[in-house]
């Protein structure tokens, strides 16, 4: 029996170490360097396209305990992160040549590991027994459009518009009420009101709010969907008729419509999540925390996401995947990494580790494995196969997505961790035994 790879990143290169080590033949197959991406600078496998940190050490952020997870499912791109550490505080950073060529010679000279340099454009050119498709945020065109073929063309999707989500914990639900606009559709939505001088406050820090620069392959998608602050620079009063619109909405403290109002969505069925309606940004980082917190009732927003607008190919994992990361409709084809749905370096390794270990399984005949909820890479694999999603955006791992706990934590910190021995804990026993 074999297993194709298409793409070398961080889940395929995950993927193939995972199924060498249990004694499956793996084709891994990698277009660079003879095909490049437009972010890719090397040859090597697991390159890191921007950033050389892989997040927080610390169990007590969503980011440490997602790898304090892979760590103990013997994560491959953990151990290249401990061979190439770099001092950066809380963070795991890495010296990114020593990393990927760690990664490029561990599976170079893994004997059931073949590395076949070419791009796989079309996915019936491939005859191995089982696929894994972790072609990446940039899969190449020619994947792309056999992909449409496979899984419709409504399914695949080449940018991520996402706005920032907030932890229902860290909003002031006195500012605001509930309700949906014209009365339709429940209490689905709760809205922040925003006076005049509300809103100009608002208005001035977002349009002269620092952002990301655009990079060249992503100007085409650019237009294709405005982030909120180039909707206000278009005119003072564009947004009232956009994503601040207050029509249809009455405060019932005032029995007036409010000059503005932000609408907040639930993100999931427990209502810990909430996203900013409408606010897909290209503000850094920081400069969204500080413009967003200006919107009475966000005063303290804690951000389980930010938002963002990138290139990024990704398919609509809750309608094609089953919670094994297999296609619902020809179960021998898996995907893994950014391409799911998941975001971040961390995240797309998780999930090649994860679908490998269900190839295994399938492999061997036997169910597929399905992580607790409690542990975050399965709240992360949960996400992104949930069919009751109406909206699909892709998502890292954050506290949210996990199943709130049953005692009540005031403190954050203390909360956090508590998350983190809860989903050590399940992952240990529910788990480890079986992979
Ligand atoms: C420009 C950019 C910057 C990013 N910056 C960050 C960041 O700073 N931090 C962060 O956490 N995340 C970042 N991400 C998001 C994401 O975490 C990374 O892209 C991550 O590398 C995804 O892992 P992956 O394995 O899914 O894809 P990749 O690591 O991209 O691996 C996919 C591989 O498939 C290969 N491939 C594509 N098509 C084919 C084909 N047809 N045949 C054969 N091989 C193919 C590619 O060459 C590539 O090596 C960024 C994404 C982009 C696009």
């Amino acid at each position: 029996m074999k297993v194709a790879i298409i793409g070398g990143g961080l889940a395929g290169s995950e993927a193939a170490w995972y199924l060498a080590n249990k004694g499956v033949k793996v084709n891994l197959y990698e277009m660079r360097p003879k095909k490049m991406t437009p972010a890719h600078k090397t040859g090597n496998l697991g390159e890191l396209v921007c950033s050389n940190s892989l997040g927080s050490k610390e169990l007590s952020t969503a980011s440490g305990l997602l790898k304090k997870e892979m760590e103990l499912l013997n994560s491959l791109i953990i151990k290249a992160a401990k061979e190439a550490y770099v001092p950066a505080g809380q963070a795991l950073a890495v010296d990114r040549e020593k990393f990927s060529n760690f990664i490029t010679e561990t599976l170079e000279n893994h004997k059931n590991v073949n590395i076949i340099r070419e791009e796989i454009k079309d996915i019936n050119d491939l005859s191995e027994d089982i696929i894994l498709i972790a072609s990446g945020p940039l899969t190449s065109e020619n994947l792309s459009n056999s992909l449409k073929n496979l899984i419709g063309e409504n399914y695949l999707y080449f940018y991520d518009a996402i706005a920032p989500i907030v932890y229902a914990d860290s909003i002031d639900f006195s500012k605001g009420f509930w309700g949906s606009r014209y009365g339709k559709g429940g209490n689905d939505y709760f809205n922040l009101p925003m006076t005049k001088e509300e809103y100009e406050r608002f208005y001035k820090a977002l349009i002269s709010a620092q952002q990301v620069p655009l990079k060249d392959f992503e100007r085409n998608y650019y237009e294709a969907c405005l982030p909120i602050e180039e909707i206000a620079r278009r005119g003072k009063e564009t947004l009232l008729y956009g994503p601040l619109k207050p029509v249809g909405l009455i405060d019932p403290k005032t029995g007036k419509r409010p000059y503005a109002v932000v609408q907040l969505r639930k993100e999931n069925k427990e209502g810990t999540l909430f996203n900013l309606v409408g606010f897909q940004t290209k503000l850094t980082y920081p400069e969204q925390k500080r413009v967003f917190r200006l919107i009475p009732g966000l005063e303290n927003a804690e951000f389980a996401r930010l938002g963002q607008i990138h290139r990024n190919t990704y398919i609509n994992s809750p309608r094609l995947l089953n919670k094994d990361l297999s296609l619902k409709k020809k179960d021998n084809i898996f995907f893994a990494g950014q391409i799911t749905g998941v975001e971040g370096y961390s995240e797309s390794a998780a999930s090649g580790i994860y679908a490998a270990i269900n190839i295994f399984r399938k492999l061997n005949g036997k169910e597929p494995l399905i992580f607790p909820k409690e542990t975050m890479i399965g709240a992360l694999i949960n996400y992104i196969t949930d069919e009751n999603k109406k909206e699909f955006q892709p998502m890292g791992a954050n506290f949210g997505i996990l199943p709130p706990l049953k005692e009540k934590i005031k403190d954050k910190k203390l909360k956090r961790l508590k998350y983190s021995e809860r989903a050590l804990e399940s992952l240990k026993r529910n788990v480890l035994p079986f992979i």
